[in-house]
């Protein structure tokens, strides 16, 4: 069934009983061309790529809980391509035009809303910083637009200018950034994807992998054991985990993120705003509630869940750029597993072992990259070639020293 405004009609019609679930609950099969580990953001666009575009459709998403359980649900939804090195900004401003085209193409309504993201600077150095990132933006075709204090006062004018330690002096804006339903983007790729025949696995752990030599021929999992062509790799926080099975240890340490709402407001910010003098970003979502976060919460972890000095943290970095929050009551605040790579870029690639591809290391950006991620991924599987726009995500990086090192903090996941 087509998502329309005359299926809406019909249906409120006649009841609302003409709707069809939006994907089959998939048993596994013995075999398949390709299984995809991980139903999250990455996984299901793969999926979807490689039935749209290389006509691949014999494919299992196998997840180990329900689809978008992993980061895919839990991440403050903000996309944006304000990238500044070649290996990255290429694919970022890919999976801008690809985000504008989403709904569209999966016929789903993913709430994709281009408010704008506004990153601020506070002192010369960081305006400079900021200035050299807008251009290596536009060179890459994207939109950036350095704004003064002035520029920054005329849309958002209840923030903290005159702040003694952290003066605001302006800040570079993407007007094409902004944020996307994240839920929706998990069930539009899904829909999708099942649509054109993939099976949709849920439940279902893998807990080994079936080999052949050093080859990789399927997946052990708790629902018994599926052969496959390949197998690709999008489990995210678990990746490290997920890649022992295979013998292979990754350049990957695993972290908390937490996330943060607030009760509802009226509208008060109607784009995204980052502080650039601590980690601290906020947008508002549209029930009204205001969706923020920081940093990570700095030791290794595989809870879904975070702690207390960071929310302290959070609060403090958000006090310091917009007081006015000081009486708002936090509603709930979750935590995701991020899969932080050595360099802070990611990977999408073949491992040493034969049959097994790998799609990792998104830290905490990969929301954004969720439709080229997809897109990349299903290319290389399909054709064992890299995309063009992904050539720098190798895993062999981290040995050959051609590290992708976005933020210049060196081997440091913690700080990526
Ligand atoms: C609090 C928070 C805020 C964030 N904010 C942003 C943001 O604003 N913008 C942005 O770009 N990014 C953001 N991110 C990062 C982004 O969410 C992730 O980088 C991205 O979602 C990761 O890709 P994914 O969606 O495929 O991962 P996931 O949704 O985590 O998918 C991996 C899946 O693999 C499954 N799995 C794991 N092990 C197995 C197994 N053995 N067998 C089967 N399945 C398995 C998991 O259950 C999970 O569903 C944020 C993350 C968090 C936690």
């Amino acid at each position: 069934m087509r998502y329309s405004f005359l299926s809406i009609l019909k249906n409120g019609l006649s009841g609302q009983s003409g709707w069809k679930p939006a994907w089959r609950d998939a048993a596994p099969k013995p075999a398949y061309d390709v299984v995809i580990v991980g139903g999250g953001g990455h996984g299901l666009a793969t999926a979807f790529y490689l039935a749209s575009e290389h006509g691949i459709r014999n494919v299992a998403v196998i997840e180990k809980g329900y689809i978008g359980s992993g980061n895919a649900g839990r991440n403050t939804t903000i996309i944006r391509s304000n990238y500044l090195l070649p290996g990255n900004e290429p694919f970022y401003e890919w999976s801008m035009k690809l985000w504008e085209g989403l709904e569209q193409a999966v016929n789903y309504n993913a709430m994709v809303s281009q408010r704008g993201v506004l990153n601020l600077y506070h002192s010369d150095a960081q305006r400079d910083a900021f200035a050299r990132r807008g251009n290596s933006m536009r060179l890459a075709g994207a939109d950036s637009e350095l704004l003064d204090t002035e520029g920054v006062r005329a849309m958002y004018p209840f923030l903290d200018f005159d702040n003694a330690r952290f003066p605001i002096r302006g800040g570079l804006l993407q007007r094409r950034g902004g944020t996307a339903r994240h839920d929706a983007v998990v069930w539009g790729y899904a829909r999708a994807a099942d649509q054109l025949g993939v099976d949709i696995v849920q439940n279902c752990e893998v807990t080994g992998f079936l080999t052949e030599g050093d080859a990789i021929i399927g997946v052990e999992t708790s629902r018994g054991p599926i052969r496959a062509g390949k197998v690709g790799l999008a489990v995210a926080g678990s990746s490290s985990r997920v890649a022992k099975h295979a013998g292979l240890r990754l350049p990957m340490e695993s972290h908390v993120l937490q996330a943060f709402v607030s009760e509802g407001l009226k509208p008060m910010i109607d784009g995204v705003v980052t502080f650039g003098a601590g980690h601290f970003y906020i947008s508002q979502s549209d029930k009204g509630g205001l969706v923020f976060g920081g940093d990570i919460d700095g030791y290794n972890s595989y809870a879904q869940r975070g702690n207390l000095p960071v929310v302290e943290d959070v609060a403090e970095s958000g006090m310091a750029l917009m007081p006015r929050i000081g009486r708002l009551r936090l509603l709930r605040m979750w935590g995701g597993v991020m899969d932080m790579s050595m360099d802070g870029s990611p990977i999408i690639d073949r491992t040493p072992r034969p049959g097994l591809y790998l799609n990792s290391g998104w830290c905490y950006g990969g929301f954004k990259a969720t439709p080229a991620s997809g897109w990349c991924f299903a290319h290389l599987l399909a054709t064992d070639r890299d995309h063009a726009t992904a050539t720098a995500f190798k895993l062999d990086r981290f040995r050959t020293g051609h590290l992708i090192d976005e933020k210049g903090v060196g081997a440091q996941p913690n700080l990526h």
